[in-house]
């Protein structure tokens, strides 16, 4: 019998660190780690009457809570693989995510009933349990955990190549896919984050992003419990909340996308609220405004900012902190454990400076789509490495810059316009909130960039006026054809642009 999967992590935790807390939730309860492995070692059992075994699939919908953890290491001691479902989906989604992981329990807050009722696929449908204390109609798993023998669960060999999780991709590009990630996947990623993040036992991470995003999940709680250092966990995200969380708790670990470090800098309590002990700050998922950057330099806090996708689990690069300066505008170096390099269009790796697409490869990059053998295909090369579908280049010292994703390219008059650099830059301009920038269809040059902004109130902000800001900083070429004021760009509950959105709106 071998355990050499994530499920083992909190049984060798309750032998190194049983008092140590892994978890403060709610109010300021704690779990220890004895007690949190104990809670996995229950849902264990309750899997197991289920029917749940190795390879099943056991989905769960809810916001952060210890439930959201506990339920996926008892999922990996059992073999099982755990999908977590995102919970801003609709009905018809989560539907969709059920039934193309043939879901064989699916357990989630109370609060998603009139959700999950919609939801269920009719052919098999899950087993369902409610969190906590349950419904009038159906108790919570707090009644249903059993009383176990620690360490009784883990009757079942788990290798590094086994599936622990399906995690569906984000949907900017089409229907969302499962990216099947594996136990040794989910190892490397953590490990990943020990060594570049340099997370250690006395560690206090809040968990502010949704764990069902790898991102949260990988990089946050994976790391936290492989240390042994604690958790804060956060239902949801609200800036002043976790403003007082951060004072409280005496927070040194924070990992976010540009929007939740946006909200905090601009919250009311954010110049009162003491910061010291923040030490490691990670943001990822899009391009970081220099505004965001500049608000949190003045706190004399600096970010690394991160580059990967749910496919590597999901970071690839990361900067690190004291390169924010002189790398400005780079996601960094590939993670200590993983390649990254860039080809052309045939395949060719190119030399430094050139942009191309980014190309990943390591021990946290995934097999591949769950059910999807051709798109798995596609989205490998022959030598195995992952094509991002995103463009960029390394600098001669290895340092990372996205251009965007390929698909969002503009190509105006036969030249290359990578919306990355546009938007950087209007980021810089007074008054500019966000940007966006797309390519319209145009008679004479094909496509041709606008920028769609979001502006601060009041601010003076226009066509004429953004143009001659960034005349002489880059080619005419790329100037903004228009510059169009929105109240709000539409994005992803990561906070990711829908460029796909913006183009068929401004298309006509
Ligand atoms: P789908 O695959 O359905 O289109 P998605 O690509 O948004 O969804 P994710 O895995 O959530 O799925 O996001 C990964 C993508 O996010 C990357 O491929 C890249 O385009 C973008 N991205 C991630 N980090 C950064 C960053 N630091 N700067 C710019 N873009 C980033």
């Amino acid at each position: 019998m071998h355990q050499h999967g994530i499920g083992a992590w909190v049984a060798r935790r309750r032998l190194r660190s049983p008092d140590k807390i892994a978890l403060i939730h709610g109010a300021g309860a704690t779990v220890t780690y004895a007690q949190f492995a104990d809670a996995v070692d229950r849902v264990s059992a309750v899997l197991r009457e289920h029917g749940v075994g190795a390879g099943d699939a056991v989905a769960y919908l809810g916001e952060n809570s210890p439930e959201f953890l506990q339920v996926m290491f008892g999922a990996a001691q059992v073999g099982a693989v755990f999908v977590p479902v995102n919970t801003r989906l609709a009905p018809p989604e989560v539907g969709y995510v059920l039934a193309d992981c043939a879901a064989r329990v699916l357990i989630h807050d109370p609060d998603f009933a009139t959700p999950v009722a919609a939801a269920l696929p009719a052919a098999r449908p899950p087993h369902v349990v409610v969190t906590g204390e349950g419904t009038p109609d159906r108790p919570g798993l707090a009644h249903l955990t059993r009383t176990v023998e620690p360490g009784c669960t883990g009757q079942v060999d788990i290798g590094p190549q086994d599936p622990a999780a399906i995690v569906y991709t984000s949907g900017t590009t089409g229907r969302a896919k499962g990216a099947v990630l594996t136990h040794g996947n989910l190892t490397w990623v953590a490990l990943n984050c020990v060594v570049d993040y340099d997370v250690v036992s006395t560690d206090v991470a809040l968990m502010i992003s949704p764990l069902f995003h790898v991102a949260s999940l990988g990089m946050g709680a994976l790391p936290v419990i492989l240390k042994g250092a604690t958790m804060v966990v956060e239902k949801g995200f609200e800036p002043g909340r976790a403003l007082a969380q951060i004072a409280r708790h005496g927070v040194t670990m924070l990992s976010g996308v540009p929007t939740t470090y946006q909200l905090m800098a601009d919250h009311p309590d954010w110049p009162s609220t003491d910061l010291s002990t923040l030490a490691k700050l990670t943001c990822g998922g899009s391009a970081v405004p220099a505004r965001i950057l500049h608000a949190y330099e003045e706190r004399g806090l600096s970010f690394s900012q991160g580059y990967g996708m749910t496919e590597a689990a999901p970071g690839a690069t990361a900067l690190p902190p004291a390169m924010t300066r002189a790398k400005q505008g780079s996601v960094g170096l590939p993670h200590f454990f993983t390649d990254v390099r860039i080809t052309d269009p045939a395949g060719v790796v190119l030399p430094a400076g050139e942009i191309g697409q980014i190309e990943v490869a390591g021990p946290n990059v995934f097999p591949g789509y769950h059910g999807l053998p051709a798109a798995t295909a596609e989205a490998f090369t022959v030598d195995g490495w992952f094509r991002s579908g995103d463009l960029g280049r390394l600098d001669a010292d290895g340092y990372l810059y996205v251009s965007g994703r390929l698909k969002d390219m503009i190509i105006s008059g036969g030249e290359n316009i990578y919306p990355a650099e546009l938007e950087l830059l209007l980021g810089e301009i007074d008054g500019v909130v966000s940007a966006a920038v797309i390519g319209v269809p145009d008679d004479r040059w094909g496509e041709v960039p606008w920028a769609i902004v979001t502006v601060r109130e009041g601010a003076a902000v226009d066509t004429d006026a953004v143009r001659a800001h960034l005349d002489g900083r880059i080619a005419r070429y790329k100037l903004p054809k228009n510059v169009v004021i929105v109240d709000e760009l539409p994005r992803t509950a990561s906070g990711k642009v829908r460029k796909a959105e913006l183009r068929a709106r401004f298309a006509g």
